[in-house]
């Protein structure tokens, strides 16, 4: 099967090795070591500021946006929450659940967000935004330079999830002036799920100090202690975290972050490039370069997605909810060649040419 999903995705072969072994024991000199140089990469490649940490909780995505909301942010604390589409929706979700009060900007699906939408909120007592860089769902990809003006000018703390931007679309926290990032080991870093990785600023490393511990296995103080030694407080997904070593040591010898995004960008370009003439709308008025969410004029995308599937053995990613029968995804991201690319681009005209989409 070809992987063009939005994650898990395919895997370099060299990551394949690594995982082709049984787990070692961890509580080792020589795992600290790999997880120290996992911290070191991870904070080079994010461009963090100095005295920057960053830890790696063994948990989907999801459970690295909760610990954010838990650990960074305040009982009760007013927090701007971006919500165009699902993963924003989740974010809106946790806030409310551990009872922070949320000042929620919705965007249509597949729209920007507007800087009349921030401004509208400004003044009314908010300290903190959280926001997915990239909404995976409908493929926007926020304007990242716009929403860290605004919350530099107003005093917010900025939080990012950077899960599908990461190493996709440029990313710089320092220059974003982002307090934390969050990213996960399955879109990307194209390595098996199970772990996600938060990048803390110095601003957020103070809150979770100064926050009172609400958790205990998704606690980033404890996190924190434990990885000063390059440890974690629980048996973590080694197998992962190794992948991920494997991973960004890879990225360093060809070149780095940039290098691997003009690959995403070129990937997704030649894409793009070569369904304009099919009668597949793009959803999203500002694409990453992780992602192609596209609605079928003459096809149902559920449709369009299993015939892929079981007629071509190519994965692409449906959407869910109410969006299931318009608009499904392709993912630009993983280990993906020019030639797997044509195979799915042939298969699209393929299946128009046979009146299937
Ligand atoms: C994939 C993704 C997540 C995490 O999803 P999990 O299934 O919990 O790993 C969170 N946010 C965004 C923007 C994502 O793309």
């Amino acid at each position: 099967m070809l992987n063009f999903t939005v994650g898990p995705v395919m895997s370099s072969p060299e990551v394949i090795e690594t995982a082709n072994h049984s787990a070692p024991y961890f509580r080792t000199p020589e795992f600290s070591q790999i997880m120290l140089e996992n911290e070191r990469m991870m904070l080079e490649y994010l461009h963090a500021p100095a005295d920057s940490r960053c830890v790696f909780l063994t948990t989907s995505g999801t459970g690295a946006m909760e610990s954010c909301v838990m650990n960074i942010l305040r009982d009760e604390e007013k927090v701007i929450v971006i919500n165009g589409g699902s993963f924003g929706q989740r974010f809106a979700e946790l806030c409310r659940l551990h009872r922070r009060r949320v000042s929620e900007v919705r965007c249509g699906f597949g729209r920007q967000l507007r800087l009349e939408q921030l401004q509208a909120l400004a003044g009314e007592g908010n300290t903190a935004l959280v926001v997915n860089m990239h909404e995976t769902s409908s493929g926007v990809l926020y304007d990242m330079p716009m929403i860290s003006a605004f919350c530099r000018e107003h005093g917010i703390l900025l939080i990012v999830d950077a899960i599908s931007a990461f190493i996709a679309d440029e990313l710089d926290m320092q220059a974003m002036g982002a307090a934390a990032v969050i990213t996960g080991s399955q879109k990307a870093l194209a390595v098996q799920p199970g772990v996600s990785v938060v990048a803390l600023a110095p601003e957020a490393l103070a809150r979770v100090d100064a926050n009172e511990e609400k958790c205990m296995y998704l606690s980033l103080k404890g996190a924190l202690k434990n990885m000063e030694r390059g440890q974690t407080p629980f048996t973590p997904a080694v197998t992962t975290l190794l992948q991920i070593h494997t991973r960004l040591c890879a990225i360093a010898r060809g070149g780095g972050v940039a290098a691997e995004r003009a690959h995403i960008a070129g990937i997704a370009g030649q894409f793009r490039s070569a369904i304009a003439d099919l009668p597949l709308q793009i959803v999203s008025e500002s694409m990453s370069n992780a992602v192609t969410a596209l609605h079928p004029l003459a096809a149902r995308a559920g449709d369009v997605v299993r015939i892929l599937k079981d007629e071509y053995q190519i994965w692409v990613c449906p959407n869910g909810g109410e969006k299931a029968d318009e608009v499904f995804r392709v993912g630009h991201i993983g280990y993906i060649t020019s030639e797997d690319n044509r195979a799915l681009i042939e298969a699209l005209h393929d299946m128009h040419a046979k009146g299937q989409l």
